[in-house]
Protein backbone atom coordinates (compact mmCIF):
# COMPACT_ATOMS: atom_id res chain seq x y z
CA UNK A 1 0.00 0.00 0.00
CA UNK A 2 1.25 3.58 -0.48
CA UNK A 3 1.68 5.46 2.29
CA UNK A 4 -1.20 7.98 2.21
CA UNK A 5 -3.65 4.74 1.43
CA UNK A 6 -1.91 2.74 4.52
CA UNK A 7 -1.75 5.82 6.67
CA UNK A 8 0.65 7.29 9.80
CA UNK A 9 0.35 8.13 13.08
CA UNK A 10 -3.49 8.71 14.22
CA UNK A 11 -4.40 7.00 10.46
CA UNK A 12 -1.89 4.23 10.98
CA UNK A 13 -2.52 0.35 10.74
CA UNK A 14 -2.30 0.15 14.84
CA UNK A 15 -5.02 2.78 14.51
CA UNK A 16 -6.93 0.76 12.50
CA UNK A 17 -6.44 -2.49 14.40
CA UNK A 18 -7.86 -0.11 18.20
CA UNK A 19 -10.84 0.59 15.58
CA UNK A 20 -11.59 -3.15 15.32
CA UNK A 21 -10.71 -3.99 19.03
CA UNK A 22 -13.44 -1.51 20.18
CA UNK A 23 -15.89 -2.71 17.82
CA UNK A 24 -15.51 -5.97 18.72
CA UNK A 25 -15.70 -5.08 22.36
CA UNK A 26 -19.25 -3.50 21.10
CA UNK A 27 -20.50 -6.74 20.58
CA UNK A 28 -19.35 -6.93 16.88
CA UNK A 29 -18.05 -10.92 16.02
CA UNK A 30 -17.59 -11.28 12.17
CA UNK A 31 -14.04 -11.91 11.88
CA UNK A 32 -14.69 -11.25 7.96
CA UNK A 33 -16.16 -7.86 9.38
CA UNK A 34 -13.45 -6.80 11.91
CA UNK A 35 -10.65 -7.64 8.74
CA UNK A 36 -11.99 -5.36 6.63
CA UNK A 37 -12.28 -2.61 8.93
CA UNK A 38 -8.59 -3.38 9.62
CA UNK A 39 -8.14 -3.37 5.92
CA UNK A 40 -9.80 -0.34 4.88
CA UNK A 41 -8.33 3.42 5.11
CA UNK A 42 -10.92 5.11 6.75
CA UNK A 43 -9.21 8.27 6.51
CA UNK A 44 -9.25 8.44 2.77
CA UNK A 45 -13.35 8.87 3.14
CA UNK A 46 -13.13 11.71 5.13
CA UNK A 47 -12.12 15.15 4.42
CA UNK A 48 -8.12 15.88 5.32
CA UNK A 49 -8.65 17.90 8.19
CA UNK A 50 -10.62 15.60 9.90
CA UNK A 51 -8.51 12.37 9.20
CA UNK A 52 -6.87 12.08 12.88
CA UNK A 53 -10.54 11.39 14.09
CA UNK A 54 -11.41 8.93 10.96
CA UNK A 55 -11.03 6.04 13.55
CA UNK A 56 -12.95 7.35 16.24
CA UNK A 57 -16.52 5.02 16.71
CA UNK A 58 -18.60 8.06 15.26
CA UNK A 59 -20.09 9.60 12.32
CA UNK A 60 -18.16 12.41 10.45
CA UNK A 61 -19.47 15.28 8.71
CA UNK A 62 -18.70 14.78 4.48
CA UNK A 63 -20.38 17.78 3.21
CA UNK A 64 -23.92 18.30 1.96
CA UNK A 65 -25.57 18.04 5.07
CA UNK A 66 -23.91 14.09 5.06
CA UNK A 67 -22.64 11.92 6.70
CA UNK A 68 -20.33 8.64 7.07
CA UNK A 69 -21.91 6.50 9.48
CA UNK A 70 -20.61 5.31 12.68
CA UNK A 71 -18.04 2.60 12.37
CA UNK A 72 -19.81 0.57 14.98
CA UNK A 73 -22.99 0.73 12.68
CA UNK A 74 -21.70 0.14 9.48
CA UNK A 75 -20.30 -3.29 11.05
CA UNK A 76 -23.21 -4.12 12.48
CA UNK A 77 -25.39 -3.41 9.86
CA UNK A 78 -22.84 -5.80 7.61
CA UNK A 79 -22.80 -8.35 9.93
CA UNK A 80 -26.53 -8.82 9.11
CA UNK A 81 -26.45 -9.33 5.41
CA UNK A 82 -23.49 -11.90 6.01
CA UNK A 83 -25.88 -14.62 7.87
CA UNK A 84 -26.93 -17.55 6.93
CA UNK A 85 -24.58 -17.23 3.41
CA UNK A 86 -22.41 -14.75 1.99
CA UNK A 87 -24.76 -12.48 -0.75
CA UNK A 88 -23.38 -12.01 -3.85
CA UNK A 89 -24.61 -9.08 -5.14
CA UNK A 90 -25.49 -6.49 -2.65
CA UNK A 91 -27.09 -2.88 -3.69
CA UNK A 92 -26.36 -0.15 -1.56
CA UNK A 93 -28.49 3.33 -1.06
CA UNK A 94 -26.33 6.42 -0.19
CA UNK A 95 -23.01 5.81 -1.22
CA UNK A 96 -22.18 8.74 0.49
CA UNK A 97 -18.33 8.87 0.80
CA UNK A 98 -18.12 5.27 -0.40
CA UNK A 99 -16.63 3.69 2.88
CA UNK A 100 -19.64 1.27 3.36
CA UNK A 101 -19.20 0.37 -0.18
CA UNK A 102 -15.72 -0.05 -0.13
CA UNK A 103 -16.12 -2.82 3.01
CA UNK A 104 -18.67 -4.28 0.95
CA UNK A 105 -16.73 -4.56 -2.16
CA UNK A 106 -14.16 -6.75 0.44
CA UNK A 107 -16.78 -9.59 0.84
CA UNK A 108 -19.56 -9.79 -1.27
CA UNK A 109 -19.14 -10.26 -4.99
CA UNK A 110 -20.19 -7.01 -6.58
CA UNK A 111 -21.77 -4.18 -5.24
CA UNK A 112 -24.22 -2.01 -6.40
CA UNK A 113 -24.18 1.70 -5.19
CA UNK A 114 -26.79 4.18 -5.60
CA UNK A 115 -26.36 8.05 -4.25
CA UNK A 116 -28.91 11.06 -4.65
CA UNK A 117 -25.91 13.77 -4.73
CA UNK A 118 -23.71 13.61 -8.07
CA UNK A 119 -20.30 15.14 -6.17
CA UNK A 120 -20.31 12.49 -3.12
CA UNK A 121 -20.87 9.75 -6.36
CA UNK A 122 -18.34 10.89 -8.06
CA UNK A 123 -15.76 11.68 -4.69
CA UNK A 124 -16.84 7.47 -3.76
CA UNK A 125 -16.08 6.24 -7.02
CA UNK A 126 -12.61 8.10 -7.29
CA UNK A 127 -11.45 6.78 -3.27
CA UNK A 128 -12.66 3.06 -4.19
CA UNK A 129 -10.72 3.45 -7.48
CA UNK A 130 -7.74 4.41 -5.75
CA UNK A 131 -8.04 1.56 -3.76
CA UNK A 132 -8.27 -0.79 -6.44
CA UNK A 133 -11.40 -2.47 -5.72
CA UNK A 134 -13.12 -3.41 -9.13
CA UNK A 135 -16.13 -5.01 -8.12
CA UNK A 136 -18.36 -1.79 -7.35
CA UNK A 137 -20.97 -0.20 -9.39
CA UNK A 138 -22.07 3.42 -8.93
CA UNK A 139 -25.33 5.23 -10.47
CA UNK A 140 -26.51 8.76 -9.17
CA UNK A 141 -29.77 8.46 -9.01
CA UNK A 142 -32.82 8.45 -6.38
CA UNK A 143 -32.46 5.03 -4.66
CA UNK A 144 -35.90 4.71 -3.43
CA UNK A 145 -36.32 3.48 -6.67
CA UNK A 146 -33.70 0.88 -6.25
CA UNK A 147 -31.55 -0.04 -9.69
CA UNK A 148 -34.21 -2.35 -11.54
CA UNK A 149 -31.92 -3.22 -14.01
CA UNK A 150 -29.55 -4.93 -11.81
CA UNK A 151 -32.51 -6.57 -9.97
CA UNK A 152 -32.74 -9.44 -8.01
CA UNK A 153 -30.28 -8.71 -4.80
CA UNK A 154 -29.51 -11.11 -2.48
CA UNK A 155 -28.89 -7.95 0.13
CA UNK A 156 -29.73 -4.71 0.33
CA UNK A 157 -28.28 -1.79 2.87
CA UNK A 158 -30.35 1.37 2.86
CA UNK A 159 -27.65 3.78 4.59
CA UNK A 160 -30.45 6.99 4.80
CA UNK A 161 -33.81 6.58 6.66
CA UNK A 162 -37.39 6.95 4.81
CA UNK A 163 -40.59 6.92 6.71
CA UNK A 164 -41.49 3.98 5.50
CA UNK A 165 -40.06 1.02 3.59
CA UNK A 166 -40.58 2.22 -0.47
CA UNK A 167 -41.63 -1.00 -2.66
CA UNK A 168 -39.49 -0.75 -5.17
CA UNK A 169 -36.54 -2.20 -2.65
CA UNK A 170 -38.66 -4.62 -1.40
CA UNK A 171 -39.89 -5.74 -4.79
CA UNK A 172 -35.86 -6.02 -5.68
CA UNK A 173 -34.93 -8.39 -3.53
CA UNK A 174 -34.51 -12.08 -4.18
CA UNK A 175 -35.82 -15.03 -2.41
CA UNK A 176 -34.12 -15.41 1.00
CA UNK A 177 -32.66 -12.35 0.37
CA UNK A 178 -32.03 -9.76 3.12
CA UNK A 179 -32.37 -6.00 3.59
CA UNK A 180 -31.04 -4.16 6.21
CA UNK A 181 -32.95 -0.34 6.67
CA UNK A 182 -33.37 2.15 8.99
CA UNK A 183 -36.97 2.96 9.19
CA UNK A 184 -38.35 6.28 11.42
CA UNK A 185 -38.74 10.14 11.22
CA UNK A 186 -35.76 12.28 11.33
CA UNK A 187 -36.95 13.91 14.64
CA UNK A 188 -38.14 10.62 16.27
CA UNK A 189 -36.18 7.49 16.83
CA UNK A 190 -35.47 5.41 13.78
CA UNK A 191 -35.09 1.33 14.46
CA UNK A 192 -32.37 -0.24 12.33
CA UNK A 193 -34.93 -3.21 10.60
CA UNK A 194 -33.89 -6.29 9.01
CA UNK A 195 -36.18 -7.98 6.62
CA UNK A 196 -35.80 -11.14 4.84
CA UNK A 197 -38.00 -12.32 1.98
CA UNK A 198 -39.47 -15.67 2.23
CA UNK A 199 -41.52 -17.27 -0.61
CA UNK A 200 -44.71 -16.00 0.42
CA UNK A 201 -44.07 -13.48 2.70
CA UNK A 202 -41.64 -10.82 4.32
CA UNK A 203 -40.22 -11.43 7.89
CA UNK A 204 -39.60 -8.20 9.89
CA UNK A 205 -36.94 -8.31 12.99
CA UNK A 206 -35.77 -5.32 14.93
CA UNK A 207 -32.35 -4.29 15.53
CA UNK A 208 -31.62 -1.69 17.34
CA UNK A 209 -32.59 2.17 18.43
CA UNK A 210 -30.15 4.47 15.14
CA UNK A 211 -29.63 7.88 13.82
CA UNK A 212 -29.49 8.34 10.20
CA UNK A 213 -29.99 11.45 7.74
CA UNK A 214 -33.25 10.82 5.97
CA UNK A 215 -33.96 9.13 2.58
CA UNK A 216 -34.59 11.89 0.38
CA UNK A 217 -37.80 10.79 -0.94
CA UNK A 218 -39.21 12.59 -4.52
CA UNK A 219 -40.95 11.53 -7.97
CA UNK A 220 -39.44 9.16 -10.02
CA UNK A 221 -37.75 11.17 -12.87
CA UNK A 222 -35.86 8.81 -14.81
N1 LIG B 1 -23.06 4.74 3.30
C1 LIG B 1 -22.46 6.05 3.44
C2 LIG B 1 -23.17 6.94 4.43
C3 LIG B 1 -24.37 7.46 3.84
S1 LIG B 1 -25.09 8.92 4.48
C4 LIG B 1 -21.00 5.97 3.80
O1 LIG B 1 -20.47 4.87 3.97
O2 LIG B 1 -20.37 7.02 3.86
C5 LIG B 1 -26.58 8.79 3.56
C6 LIG B 1 -26.42 9.11 2.09
O3 LIG B 1 -27.69 8.85 1.49
C7 LIG B 1 -26.10 10.56 1.79
O4 LIG B 1 -24.95 10.64 1.00
C8 LIG B 1 -27.34 11.06 1.04
O5 LIG B 1 -27.03 11.99 0.02
C9 LIG B 1 -27.88 9.78 0.44
N2 LIG B 1 -29.29 9.81 0.09
C10 LIG B 1 -30.32 10.41 0.73
N3 LIG B 1 -31.48 10.17 0.09
C11 LIG B 1 -31.17 9.41 -0.99
C12 LIG B 1 -31.93 8.85 -2.05
N4 LIG B 1 -33.24 9.00 -2.14
N5 LIG B 1 -31.28 8.10 -2.98
C13 LIG B 1 -29.94 7.91 -2.91
N6 LIG B 1 -29.17 8.43 -1.94
C14 LIG B 1 -29.78 9.17 -0.99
Amino acid sequence: MSRDISGIGMTSQRTRDRLAERLQAKGIRDRRVLNAIRRTPRHLFVEEALSSRAYEDTALPIGHCQTISQPYIVARMTEALLVPGVPREVLEIGTGSGYQAALLAQLVEHVYTVELIRELSVQARERIRKLRLKNVSFKQSDGSWGWPEHAPFDAIMVTAAPEEIPDALLDQLSIGGRMVIPVGRKSGMQRLVLITRLADRYEQEELEAVSFVPLVQGPKTS
